[in-house]
């Protein structure tokens, strides 16, 4: 049995079919592993270990969510990389807001959609992460790293629209009150625009989950440049799907905008970013291009920044800069999946 991939309905329904157990023992058992993080099952006061049902639930319980292998940190954002069961790696990023801390969690082992900007792109894709290796992240940074984790973006190692099942029933999980309990509007999916998966977002009617588009340019030809999914998908297309996405009243989109140097970072692009994005509610998030290991591109100035941003502002588009937190230790946006974990 693998907790980690259940709701409480469902491990209430898993204990009463094969234990003839209910919900006094699920909640029991949720408290313990999703809220205490006590995945052995040791020192339960309510629950008498040498009952035959209880051991025989023990040898059944299977976690295999990794291990945590190396973490990196500067000022308060650390990075850490987990060590999935057949060998591959994840990374995971705790940043640190007001009074709690921010959890970006990986999706996928690698990625297929070849942002020429994204490290991770550099990787290709080795495969979907399961549904207990992505709450699993959250466990690792709760209890392994005692962090207090309240919000969660899904912004790190891979499309999470690509891993569509298994990143729904991940989010069931995190947001179960009985279990991790993260509330959904605190929980953020950062996708490049797959309208399929807009699609059944939108069917699923989760009005409260935030959703980020990953757009980083103003027209077709520097986004296909930049981003192959906008071969398939045209601007005008994700647009579209956009408009037709019931939002929650008073809600946004987020818009990620990752400013690159020379390539849109022009005044022009800010004035047909605005002309794309003005039917949209939404906010901009412009993001510093962070340059990797194998960097193709320049990071732009400070100064391009604050010009850019002004751009915008003068076009009457929302936006706010984003810094790079934890760039020196490669934990920043599009910086995941380059292997730079030698630990001084
Ligand atoms: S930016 Fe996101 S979607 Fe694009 S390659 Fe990187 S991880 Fe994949």
């Amino acid at each position: 049995m693998k907790i980690l991939e259940l709701t409480f309905n469902q491990l209430a329904e898993t204990l009463a079919t094969q234990y003839g157990k209910g919900e006094y023992h699920a909640k029991i058992i949720c408290r313990e592993v999703l809220k205490n993080g006590n995945i052995a099952l040791n020192n339960i006061p309510e629950i008498d270990r040498t009952s035959p049902w209880f051991k025989s639930l023990k040898k059944n319980l299977c976690y295999s969510f990794g291990t945590v292998k190396a973490e990196k940190e500067e000022s308060g954002t650390r990075k850490f990389v987990t060590e999935l069961t057949d060998g591959l790696e994840i990374e995971s990023v705790i940043i640190p807001m007001h009074n709690y801390k921010t959890l970006c969690i990986s999706s996928q082992a690698g990625c297929r959609m070849g942002c020429t900007f994204c490290e991770t792109g550099n990787l290709g894709l080795h495969r979907n992460l399961t549904v207990e290796e992505i709450v699993g992240q959250i466990f690792n940074a709760r209890f392994h790293f005692g962090e207090n984790i309240r919000n969660i973006v899904f912004m790190g190692m891979g499309e999470p629209f690509d891993n569509f099942d298994n990143v729904i029933q991940a989010i069931r999980v995190i947001t179960d009150q009985r279990g991790p309990d993260i509330a959904p509007r605190h929980i953020t999916i950062s996708t490049v625009g797959r309208i399929d998966g807009l699609q059944k977002m939108a069917e699923l009617n989760w009005p409260l989950i935030h959703l980020a588009i990953s757009l980083n340019a103003p027209n077709d030809k520097i986004r296909s440049r930049i981003m192959p999914i906008n071969n398939s998908v045209p601007m005008i297309k994700l647009r579209e799907t956009l408009l037709n996405y019931p939002l929650a009243v008073g809600t946004t989109f987020f818009v990620e905008y990752v400013l690159i140097r020379g390539i849109n970072d022009a005044r022009a692009h800010a004035a047909e970013l605005a002309d794309y994005l003005r039917p949209l509610p939404v906010k901009v998030n412009l993001i510093p291009y962070n340059p990797g290991t194998c960097a193709e591109f320049e990071a732009p100035s400070e100064d391009e920044i604050i010009r850019f941003r002004g751009w915008l502002v003068d076009e009457h588009v929302f936006v706010r800069m984003r810094s790079a937190k934890g760039q020196n230790v490669m934990a920043a946006c599009g910086q995941l999946g380059n292997g730079s974990f030698k630990m001084e």
